[in-house]
């Protein structure tokens, strides 16, 4: 039975860089593997959205997925809380917390020093709030999963988080009258006091402060979203399915849809991230699932913050880990990124992110692309087409599509 494999290189596409005489970081890297998936397999363009649209890399995954934005999406929180694990019942609010550093009144650190919340926050944490339940669980160095169970809320509120430092935590967070609206913001506020008393008074917090170290006194809150549930691989696509990712993002998106996730040592989602161990997890699993979602964080961090020749050297290792796939018999794989993110701009842009679909020879219908790229790809036989497309492409290159009509 064919298998599939799905990888996405996080910010992959990018726009032409002067430094690298016009070329884009991926244009302008060594990438044998992906050159010889260019040839063999099918390429194009891929408006992971729609045409000019800058997706978020939550609202893309899910649309690469095969779930469209208006049904499947309200707010990141939801997919911050799955990714540390934590569970989601019907008409939960689930929010992106982060320890951040008050004075006077105001942010000073939104961040707090990126320090460790597993030291202030114990999973399984509870706080009551009129009828309302927080449940909290600590994430990666600041950050703090939320959940706000109890009746009478909604997700359509603003964020604590100011999104800027020196600014006082927002206090007004609901955008009309509503009933809902005011309890939730009553219950919100009532619960960041809570914290804050409760982080104050936190004797690890004390000592950091005496130390003169970076301190969390404050739990800022932001991306507020309603838990939808939506159907599994499984049930849409009756495929068994498992992601390899090391950021928390990116399980929770996974997790939103069903998948398994599989703990790989050494993939951190980091610079260090180990690639080579997360396609060889991949290639491993191939037998136990007929879908492998494989995750690589760093390009885009890079080019968040500008650093062209840092992503290239990145696209240069992705590409070295990609050999024990191409060795693959009966297995199709995708290759492209969530949405381009432009080192000029250090920021997600709405450019298309070339892609390849790559398979057994006597299944793609091969293109003239002899070599992987931005520009390489506008030659590719699957011209343009949007993230939505691609499951359906999968499946139908995988033998897994049923006919419609008659
Ligand atoms: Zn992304």
């Amino acid at each position: 039975m064919t298998k599939i494999v799905l990888i996405i290189a996080d910010g992959l596409g990018d726009r032409p860089i002067a430094e690298l005489g016009y070329q884009t970081p991926l244009e302008a890297a060594t990438t044998p593997h992906l050159d010889r998936m260019a040839k063999e397999g099918i390429c194009g363009q891929m408006h992971t959205i729609d045409v000019g649209v800058r997706p978020g890399s939550d609202v893309a995954h899910l649309h690469i997925f095969g779930y469209p934005m208006g049904e499947a999406y309200s707010g990141r929180g939801v997919f911050e809380v799955l990714g540390v694990g934590m569970d989601l019942q019907r008409g939960d609010i689930a929010f992106r917390g982060n320890l951040a550093t008050m004075e006077g009144g105001k942010l000073k650190d939104r961040r707090a020093g990126r320090m460790s919340s597993s030291l202030v926050i114990e999973p399984g944490m509870k706080v009551q709030i009129e009828d309302v339940t927080f449940l909290l669980s600590p994430a990666v160095s600041h950050r703090v999963g939320v959940i706000m169970r109890g009746p009478g809320l909604t997700h359509d509120i603003l964020d604590v988080d100011p999104h800027n430092t020196g600014e006082a935590p927002r206090r007004k967070l609901a955008k009309d009258t509503r009933k809902e609206s005011q309890k939730t913001e009553r219950v919100i506020n009532a619960f960041v006091d809570h914290m804050a008393a409760y982080l104050c008074n936190h004797p690890k917090i004390k000592q950091l402060k005496a130390e003169g170290k970076p301190h969390g006194n404050f739990l800022s809150l932001r991306g507020a979203g309603e838990h939808i549930h939506l159907l599994s691989f499984k049930e849409k696509y009756g495929l068994t399915a498992c992601c390899i990712s090391g950021a928390g993002l990116y399980k929770g998106v996974a997790r939103a849809v069903g998948m398994d996730i599989l703990n790989v040592e050494g993939a951190t989602g980091t610079l260090d991230t180990n690639l080579d161990a997360k396609v060889k997890a991949c290639v491993e699993q191939l037998p136990k699932y007929d879908f492998v979602f494989v995750h690589m964080k760093f390009a885009d961090s890079l080019a968040e913050v500008g650093d062209f020749k840092g992503k290239k050297v990145f696209i240069e290792r992705i590409d070295k880990s990609l050999a024990p796939l191409l060795k693959m018999e009966d297995t199709v794989v995708f290759f492209s990124g969530d949405h381009s993110t432009a080192c000029s701009l250090k920021a997600h842009s709405g450019d298309p992110v070339p892609a390849v679909f790559w398979g057994p020879r006597t299944v793609v219908r091969t293109d003239a692309c002899t070599s992987f790229g931005e520009r390489a790809c506008q030659q590719g036989g699957m011209g343009h087409f949007k993230g939505l497309d691609v499951m359906q492409e999968l499946l139908n290159l995988a033998g897994k599509q049923h006919l419609v009509g008659n």
